[in-house]
């Protein structure tokens, strides 16, 4: 019986195969059975799209070992993966207008919080699509990377949250290009901390981010294509000079956008 149960195992497909880079800020693309329920470090993490396509992103501070699990032939299937780590420098950004460091003016702290509850709404869209499987380009056609992802910053002096983007810099008024298909489902021309800020959800619990732009060019609830121009670089919302805050989130982990150039999701 054991024997012929452990033989069983052996002969079985592997669960799953991925793609992408498998580090701190990094993103997993894996192709499975189409709607398979998916379960990362032990939590229930939706089902695979109907092509059988589904995302893992490792967030800045991941532990050095992730669990991915499909649920196929009845039961729970696991890989684990060794999770590379990554080094962030510290950086100090003084100057910064005070309110927009830590505000206490309370029509400002109100703005914040308005702000937040439009940001979570969006956050919490998973749209049944999987326009991530062809990959991401960069978003400006000639960037100056500024700030990396996951520097921890002391802003005025304040240890505050890390960089949770890549800046790219580039003069106001330069197109900011969809770097891969999805949905728009936030377009905000004016918040207090990000300027003009687009969301685009790419399926799977995988958002971008666009932070700062001068000018919008699409609306939420429309569909865009890879290159489609969304709108313009600025320096709107607490911005030391003209760039274009670039982020991504799979689900309630920060990924670094720069990881993702050029990862496509297996093909079947
Ligand atoms: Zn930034």
């Amino acid at each position: 019986m054991c024997l012929a149960a452990s033989r069983a195992f052996a002969d079985e497909a592997a669960p799953f195969v991925h793609s992408g880079k498998l580090m701190q800020g990094g993103v997993m693309f894996g192709r499975t059975e189409p709607g398979a329920p998916i379960a990362v470090d032990g939590k229930a993490q939706g089902v695979a799209s109907p092509q059988g396509l589904f995302v893992v992103g490792f967030d800045r501070d991941a532990p050095g070992t992730a669990s991915v699990a499909v649920y196929r032939a009845g039961r729970w299937m696991a890989q684990s993966f060794d999770i590379a780590p990554a080094t962030y420098d510290i950086q100090r950004i003084d100057n910064l207008p005070q309110q927009m460091v830590t505000a206490t003016d309370p029509a400002i702290i109100e703005r914040e919080k308005a702000d937040r509850a439009l940001k979570d709404k969006a956050f919490a869209s998973r749209a049944d699509i999987d326009d991530f499987k062809g990959g991401f380009v960069l978003p400006l056609e000639h960037p100056v990377r500024t700030s990396p992802f996951g520097v921890q910053r002391v802003l005025n002096g304040e240890p505050k949250a890390p960089h949770y983007g890549v800046d790219l810099a580039a003069p106001v008024g330069t197109p900011i290009h969809a770097p891969a298909p999805g949905l728009v489902v936030l377009a905000e021309p004016d918040l207090y901390l990000d300027g003009g800020l687009t969301l685009i959800d790419h399926g799977q619990g995988l958002i971008s981010m666009y932070l700062h732009q001068s000018r919008l060019d699409v609306k939420a609830g429309e569909r865009v294509g890879r290159l489609q121009p969304i709108g313009l670089v600025g320096m709107k919302g607490r911005a030391t000079g003209p760039h274009l805050c670039w982020r991504m989130k799979w689900r309630d982990r920060n990924l670094d956008p720069s990881l993702m150039i050029a990862t496509e999701a297996p093909k079947a």
